[in-house]
Formats: C-alpha cells, structure tokens, sequence
C-alpha cells in the first residue's frame, strides 16, 4: 500500500485530477471532503454537528478527519490509495506518519494562482448523485444544469464556494495548509506540479512523475 497525496489550495484540481487517475490507473481515491458531505446529505449525526463548520469554511476538528481517514485507508486494503483534501495541517502530517508509517509515496503540489483559483471555485457545480465535479464555463454539463451521467440529477453549488466563503478557505489554506508542503519538503516527498494548463495536460504531468517515481522505486540497486 501506499499514499499519493494531492495537494493545493481550494480549487488547484485535486477531485477532478483525482477521478482521472483513480479511473486510469485503478487507485483507491479517498477524498476527505466528500466523505464529510456525504455525512451532511445524509443527516448522520457526524454530518449534523459539522455542518456548519465545513459551510463556513473553517477545518473540521482533527480528531474527526483521523478517525475518518484511518477508516478509509484500513478498508482499502493493499490498494494504491489517492489522498485529496488530507493533511490539511501539520498536526494531520504527523499523524499520518504516526498511523501509516513511511507510507505517503509523494505529494502532489497543484500550482495554481489566485485569480484562477477563484474563477475556478466561483464556477465550480456538483452531481449531488455521483459527486462529478464541473464548471459552468470550463466543464460544463452536456445540458446546461444537469449531470452527463445522472438522468434527473439537478447541479448544485456548495455553500462553501460563495465569494466570502471563497476568501475564508484561502485564508486558512495560506495560514493552516500550506505549511504542511514544507513538512514533506523536507522529507524529499512534495513535488511542484503547475495546474494552471488543461485538465489533460495537467494529468499527463502528474502521471510523468508519478511514473518516474515508482520506476525509481522498483529498480534494483546495484551493489558492488
Ligand atoms: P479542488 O478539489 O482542488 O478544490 P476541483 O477539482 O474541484 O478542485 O476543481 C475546481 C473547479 O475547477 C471545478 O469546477 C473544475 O471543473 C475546475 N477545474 C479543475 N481543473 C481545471 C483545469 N485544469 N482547468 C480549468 N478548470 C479546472
Ligand atoms: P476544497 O478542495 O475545495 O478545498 P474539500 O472538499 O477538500 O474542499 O473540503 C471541504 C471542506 O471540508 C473544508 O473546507 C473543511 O471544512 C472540510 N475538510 C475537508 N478535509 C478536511 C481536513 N483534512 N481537515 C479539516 N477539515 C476538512
């Protein structure tokens, strides 16, 4: 087992590149904030108390989000495992180490400015049936308003991706997040992908190095 981690500010691409490659290369993709949504549409009483916290904006308490990624990760077996939205600070990095050591394979850093990362989360629409994320302007739906693939399904936007809530989330991804990009930094694990190109271009580069990592990792060193 091991876990590729994608990494970046609110609307970098982390669930849309995330599908691609879980449907491409058969990975195991665990995204925390669907796994929180999932709780809210449903009405367990998880969803109920953190509703308004993940409406808001703000972080979900640390101890939720471990117990909900242990969960994950345990039940995915030996599968590749694709981390979108975890760790989202340095407390959650050090207790996935702790949990799943030597696991985390790389961290996939999307690079995105801000101008584009606002557009992108403006425009950003949701299947509520199957969670297929797309964008009014760069992904929209083959009829306007509906899912491509759920007859009936009526888009919808999250709450979290109205304007003031937008600043709020990349406030607290500059302040809480980012810093966890140093933390792998410095284990020779974040790799710096550039997100601003189209979906397909972006995945190509993130399957080049993610390539190139585990060829690296399978060839036999050369002892003396
Ligand atoms: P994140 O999971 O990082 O918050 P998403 O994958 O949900 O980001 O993408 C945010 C929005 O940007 C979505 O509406 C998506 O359709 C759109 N999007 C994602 N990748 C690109 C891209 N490379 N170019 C243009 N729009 C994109
Ligand atoms: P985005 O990729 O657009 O930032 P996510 O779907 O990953 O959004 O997360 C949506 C919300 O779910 C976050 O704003 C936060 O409230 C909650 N959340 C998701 N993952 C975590 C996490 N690892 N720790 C705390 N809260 C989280």
């Amino acid at each position: 087992m091991k876990l590729w981690i994608l990494f970046g500010p609110p609307g970098a691409g982390k669930g849309t590149q995330g599908d691609l490659l879980k449907e491409r290369h058969q990975m195991c993709k665990l995204s925390t904030g669907d796994m929180l949504r999932r709780h809210i549409q449903t009405g367990t009483p998880l969803g109920k108390k953190i509703q308004a916290v993940v409406d808001a904006g703000h972080l979900v308490s640390d101890e939720i989000l471990l117990e909900l990624v242990r969960e994950g990760i345990e039940e995915a077996g030996d599968r590749e495992i694709l981390l979108d939205g975890y760790p989202r600070n340095v407390a959650q990095a050090e207790a996935l180490d702790t949990f799943f050591p030597a696991q985390v394979g790389a961290v996939f850093h999307l690079v995105v400015d801000e101008a584009a990362l606002i557009e992108r989360l403006s425009g950003r629409r949701l299947c509520p049936t199957c969670k297929r994320i797309y964008h009014v302007v760069t992904h929209p739906p083959k009829i306007s308003g509906g899912c491509d693939d759920c007859p009936g399904s009526a888009l919808v936007q999250r709450e979290d991706d109205r304007e003031d809530r937008i600043r709020v989330r990349l406030a607290i991804y500059e302040r809480e997040t980012a810093p966890v990009r140093d933390f792998y930094r410095k284990q020779g694990l974040c790799y710096d992908v550039q997100a601003d190109g189209s979906v397909e271009t972006v995945c190509s580069r993130l399957t080049d190095i993610w390539e190139k990592i585990q060829s690296v990792a399978n060839t036999p060193r050369q002892t003396e």
